[in-house]
């Protein structure tokens, strides 16, 4: 077994090194604490030599109290228990740079049904290991006194770091656990590692188990993708893998938004808004793939907005090449259209006069707006009531086609409109 010592000292940062000694020293402490390791993400990226995220810590016995001991000694607030035998301390930047521990109690899996959460029950770190998602985040690292540095690597995790491959551990793991589908994606793009020949075969064998993840599970993977700096190779590899197609017949990321989405990424102006990215991800699906799509994928949540929005704008965008189309017309033409969808347009759309209508509406029409106010127009003894609103709409509608051009028009306009009501 190497021994990696020199990894947990040379190669993390100050912080990281004093949470490993912590975690030495209460592991020798603690009567009900058999061993304690590093596990996980945090070891893959320590031996690639990336900067690690969080820190993930499996031990085995009572991982409780050594959760509470760790917390106290760092001067974090108590650990919660997040999941059944798995606790978190949010450190509450009482360490900097890390935000918070994971401790998991090391432990087998089983899945009683497939694509739902497993059974767990206490067991060694091998076990722990073994019911994870990669040869490369299966691996961990002794923090205890008697084994310190020691790598554990059942499935031979190291090797696959060494020849860059992303690799399942056994034949049904993405029918245990569909998202691993994603993941795969995600690190392999990440990390830019290959996904190995027979773990695609079995992506493309478990396709449909996709059909058994509920829509916001689907989401919860997608939003790590859409949030990593290699999203749109991510994109790419979820739509060459069927992974899109899987997820529904309707949604694709069509060539000019895949050529889009990486223009963009080149220039360093690809959006980070989810609904943006979102929007320029589906450009191109037509009505019935929009509506597919979002009833497959965003049950309860504002994916759908985007998605939509791109289809209710293709509807009705032709109009906007009409050249004697009044600026209150455009706004009242896009006005209930998605931002996103109408930023997306502009950059994935033809080059026809419609583009110049968009960018015009979303740098200035929409910002217009009468200088007058409702008190204005109460002083001069409109009554309260919708009428103030659609006088408002009728004088917004006058600015944005320069009919009317200062307050003092501005009323005018609207006495011309009333006179019956005016008392001044
Ligand atoms: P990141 O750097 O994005 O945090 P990570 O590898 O640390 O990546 P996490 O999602 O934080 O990933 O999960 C921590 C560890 O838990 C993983 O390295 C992996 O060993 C295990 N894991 C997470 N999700 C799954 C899953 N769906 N199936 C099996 N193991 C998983
Ligand atoms: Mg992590």
């Amino acid at each position: 077994m190497p021994n990696l010592a020199q990894l947990l000292t040379s190669k993390s940062s100050d912080e990281y090194r004093k949470v490993f000694d912590l975690c030495r020293e209460i592991g020798e402490e603690l009567d009900g604490v058999d061993g304690v390791y590093v596990v996980g993400g945090i070891v893959r990226d320590l031996i690639i030599g990336r900067e690690p995220g969080d820190i993930d810590l499996s031990v085995v016995g009572d991982a409780g109290a050594f959760a509470a001991e760790l917390a106290a000694r760092t001067g974090a607030p108590a650990p919660t228990e997040s999941q059944f035998l798995t606790f978190k301390i949010d450190t509450g930047g009482s360490i900097p740079g890390i935000t918070s521990i994971d401790i998991v109690t090391a432990r087998s899996e089983t899945y009683a049904e497939l694509a739902v959460l497993p059974e767990v029950s206490p067991s060694t770190v091998e076990d722990d290991l073994n019911r994870r998602d990669f040869t490369v985040n299966s691996m961990a690292i002794s923090l205890s006194a008697s084994d310190w540095g020691n790598l554990v690597d059942p499935s031979k995790g190291f090797g696959d770091i060494m020849r860059k491959r992303i690799k399942v551990l056994h034949d049904s793991s993405f029918v245990d656990d569909p998202t691993r589908m994603f993941r795969a994606v995600r690190y392999s793009t990440r990390l830019g590692f290959s996904i190995d020949s027979r773990t695609e075969e079995l992506i493309s064998k478990s396709l449909p188990n996709i059909d058994q993840l509920s829509g916001t599970r689907i989401r919860n993977e997608f939003e790590p993708i859409l949030n990593e700096a290699t999203r749109v190779e991510s994109l790419q590899m979820c739509e060459k893998l069927g992974i899109l197609a899987a997820i529904s017949p309707g949604l694709r990321v069509g060539t000019r938004a895949l050529q889009v989405l990486e223009e963009l990424a080149e220039e360093g102006r690809l959006p980070s808004d989810i609904q943006e990215l979102l929007a320029l991800a589906t450009f191109g699906l037509n009505e019935d793939e929009a509506k597919q799509t979002v009833k497959r994928l965003a049950e309860t949540s504002d994916w759908g907005e985007s998605i939509l929005g791109n289809a209710e704008l293709a509807k009705t965008v032709t109009v906007l090449d009409q050249t004697d189309l009044r600026p209150s017309e455009v706004v009242e033409i896009l006005s209930d259209i998605p931002l996103a969808s109408i930023r997306a347009y502009i950059e994935a759309g033809p080059p026809l006069p419609r583009r110049g209508r968009l960018v015009d509406y979303v740098e200035t029409l929409r910002f217009v707006k009468p200088e007058i106010s409702g008190d204005d127009l109460l002083k001069i003894g409109i009554p309260q009531g919708p009428t103030i609103g659609q006088l408002l709409e009728i004088v917004r509608r006058s600015r944005l086609d320069g009919q009317v051009k200062s307050r003092q028009e501005e009323l005018e306009l609207v006495k011309s409109r009333l006179p019956g009501f005016l008392t001044k």
